[in-house]
């Protein structure tokens, strides 16, 4: 099974736009994993219908049994996170702001304090209608284990392609070049990333791909917006060029792009030149996939 995992090192340059293309144009040839759980939005693009959703449970938060507890305020007195609150003269633990770290279940003298699982959001296997498979998530307000979250999902869709005996599975992964990155990161066969011509675009595509070659796993580009500014898309393709990274394509700014998001649809199915150009674009991606030899 292989693994195509989309990234940029910022927001805004049309990463998701393209994932969501490839995810229309492959249809059910892959098995799609939205790992942007911090700001999910590919399924405005594709419409998935949330078919089975389970809960995601990570870390435990503390709980204060009202019956036993007799007010000393210890745990209040321990808490490094000020999680423990006074509401009504009763004491009670914040979940949002507790960590869990279990200090104040140790000196509570009344053993009033326990640990339950921490349900931080949910993770979703949809149906699309171009006959697809989407793995997709949703973190919870104030939850912050979205590098696990991300985990889950990429092993969820693996499971899901083996399931229906698809050999691609289509990620797009967390912009910038934090944990979640890391964990989309993992097991990808190529990584695609998308770029834009700007001074923090150029600056955060040298970070994420200094990040990929750690990880030694092959990667190509496309260049969105061209045509922004012709000094940084010129070092942009310097970058490219001296690092070996394939530039799979090059497109203009385009209202095209921003009229199709409006609408909540994929920019394949709004424009018909555009989605030419993309077909061409994802049939390169698959070629990359193959062994070299068979390339030539
Ligand atoms: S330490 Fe235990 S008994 Fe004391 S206020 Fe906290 S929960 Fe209640
Ligand atoms: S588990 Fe840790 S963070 Fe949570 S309330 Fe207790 S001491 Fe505070």
């Amino acid at each position: 099974m292989k693994e195509i995992v989309i990234i940029s090192g910022k927001g805004g340059t049309g990463k998701t736009t393209f994932a969501a293309a490839f995810a229309v144009l492959a249809a059910d040839e892959v098995v799609v994993a939205d790992c942007d759980v911090d700001a999910a939005d590919m399924h405005l693009l594709l419409g998935p219908d949330f078919g089975h959703a389970e809960a995601f449970v990570s870390g435990e938060t503390a709980v204060i049994d009202p019956e036993s507890c007799n007010g000393c305020d210890r745990c209040g007195e321990v808490c490094q996170f000020d999680a423990v609150r006074l509401v009504d003269g009763a004491h009670v633990i914040d979940p949002i702001a507790c960590e869990g770290c279990g200090y104040c279940a140790r000196v509570c003298p009344e053993a009033a304090i326990t640990s339950e699982p921490r349900q931080v959001g949910h993770w979703y296997r949809s149906r699309l209608s171009t006959g697809g498979t989407m793995v997709h998530a949703r973190l919870g307000i104030g939850a912050d284990n979205s590098g696990k979250l991300v985990t889950r999902v990429k092993n969820e869709a693996r499971r899901v392609a083996g399931e229906l005996g698809r050999e691609l599975v289509l990620v797009d992964g967390s912009p910038g070049v934090g944990c979640p990155v890391v964990a989309s990161l993992a097991g990808a066969s190529l990584v695609v990333l998308v770029t834009e011509p700007t001074v923090s675009g150029r600056h955060d595509l040298e970070r994420v791909h200094e990040l990929v070659r750690r990880f030694d796993i092959p990667c190509a580009c496309i260049l969105n917006k061209s045509d922004l500014n012709p000094d940084v898309r010129r070092q942009l393709l310097d970058h490219l060029a001296a690092h070996d990274v394939t530039l799979l394509a090059e497109f203009p700014y385009d209202e095209a792009f921003t009229a199709a998001i409006t609408a909540g649809r994929s920019i394949v199915d709004e424009d018909p030149d555009r989605r030419r150009d993309l077909a061409a674009v994802w049939t390169r991606i698959t070629r990359l996939l193959e062994p070299e030899e068979a390339r030539t």
